[in-house]
């Protein structure tokens, strides 16, 4: 069963968009190229989870859906963070794309962090901003030093985003 047939058994827009609000209150919004991170319950494969009409679907999905109006087969994260909502860097392929996708990526490794366009930080940045704030600095401090939102601060610190970097 498609996702596009559940929002139909839920009946017409204008019903959804409590349920569309609701939707959006469990990501975080960050910077518009930023990761915006699901907060709810995850699957084993780390996705985001959403109950829909009873069934479970992947949040990316229905943020994707919900912003671009339809849905296509499979998303491919240009981000490459399981987790991350942000209809920017989601976008449809195959199930081929998704496999030369990873494969170009060496297994989910080689474009993590810099090397992915909308990355603000360098890894070297990364792992000195969590050494100075092992040693007492503020987040506030260090959002305004690396120029970064305070959320993506919290994010990297609290390892929700640039896991590889120690
Ligand atoms: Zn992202």
């Amino acid at each position: 069963m498609s996702i596009a047939a559940d929002i139909q058994a839920l009946g017409p827009i204008t019903c959804l968009e409590p349920w569309e609000a609701k939707f959006w209150a469990r990501v975080q919004k960050s910077g518009p190229n930023d990761c915006w991170l699901w907060q709810g319950c995850t699957d084993t494969h780390g996705y985001g989870m959403v109950r829909l009409a009873y069934r479970a679907h992947r949040s990316h999905r229905i943020a994707y859906l919900l912003t671009h109006g339809d849905f296509w087969g499979i998303l491919l994260h240009s981000c490459d963070t399981p987790l991350c909502c942000n209809p920017s860097h989601l976008t449809p392929g195959t199930h081929a794309d998704n496999v030369r996708d990873r494969d170009s990526k060496g297994r989910h490794v080689a474009l993590r962090g810099s090397a992915h366009g909308c990355a603000l930080l360098t890894e070297e940045q990364v792992s000195e901003l969590r050494t100075l704030f092992s040693k007492g600095v503020s987040r506030q401090e260090l959002a305004s030093r690396f120029g970064i939102a305070h959320s993506h601060t919290c994010n990297i610190i609290n390892r929700r985003c640039w896991r590889h970097v120690k």
